[in-house]
């Protein structure tokens, strides 16, 4: 039921009144991200590998890419899962709280423009249907959306369809496990979307890059030109280092 049908704006700035928007990063009164907390929100540092996004020591690209390329082309995410950003996207994802979608969403248009990401179609990566039944949204096709708008470009929000139920990363702290988790999770049932074209595809934050990988195996086998893969956030060097194979931490 939508009671304000009709009057949208004058809906708007109601709630405005009502419910002042508040920065994600301070809490304070004005906007859901304050310039100050825009300002220190905190960058992936270089280097990482300019294939898979992990941080490296030197160089351009991690010894595991090196020795053993992934099928995705590169995987760019312009912040790290920290302060602000990480309150943001959990209050998306788990509070409901989706006015940050235009927000998060400009912010990963502004990446794929500076990262001069190839794209010609986005793709969010989908939750299982009974996930989404539960969410009642998927918060990638939000973010995929909003960046859509701003960039022009056309979302295909049913080329892949998520075909396993996995439990969710967070509760996977294995490496292995993560892997698995994600291996064959995804398929891309309509092929004809896909076929020559340049996709990118869209999540919230990449923690070992398993999930974008599986993604890009599905696209590929399905035609895709290209497939990269573009999250607002990456977990820290911590958390993800060595873990999209499933291998210990090396000490790099
Ligand atoms: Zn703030
Ligand atoms: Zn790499």
């Amino acid at each position: 039921m939508n009671l304000l049908k009709g009057v949208p704006r004058l809906a708007s700035a109601s709630l405005d009144l009502l419910f002042p928007p508040r920065c994600v990063g301070c809490d304070k009164d004005g906007q859901l991200l304050c310039s100050p907390c825009r300002a220190s929100l905190s960058h992936l540092p270089p280097p990482y590998c300019l294939r898979c996004a992990q941080p490296i020591s030197y160089g351009d690209t991690c010894q595991r890419c090196m020795a053993s390329p992934l099928a995705i082309d590169g995987i760019r995410a312009p912040f790290l899962m920290e302060g602000a950003i990480r309150e943001a996207v959990h209050r998306l994802k788990y509070y409901n709280l989706r006015t940050l979608a235009p927000l998060l969403g400009a912010l990963l248009a502004d990446s794929l423009i500076s990262q001069a990401v190839p794209v010609t179609a986005l793709v969010p990566v989908p939750l299982h249907r009974r996930r989404e039944r539960q969410r009642g949204y998927n918060q990638a096709c939000l973010l995929a959306r909003e960046a859509g708008k701003s960039l022009g470009l056309p979302v295909i929000p049913h080329a892949l369809s998520r075909i396993k139920d996995t439990s969710p990363q967070v509760k996977s702290p294995g490496a292995e496990e993560r892997r698995a988790n994600v291996r064959d999770a995804f398929r891309c049932l309509h092929p004809s979307l896909v076929e020559g074209m340049a996709v990118a595809v869209v999540d919230d934050v990449c923690t070992t890059g398993a999930t974008l990988e599986s993604c890009a195996m599905a696209l590929k086998e399905a035609g895709a030109a290209s497939v990269w893969g573009v999250t607002l956030a990456r977990e820290p060097l911590s958390r993800s280092h060595g873990l999209l194979r499933g291998e210990p931490p090396s000490g790099v």
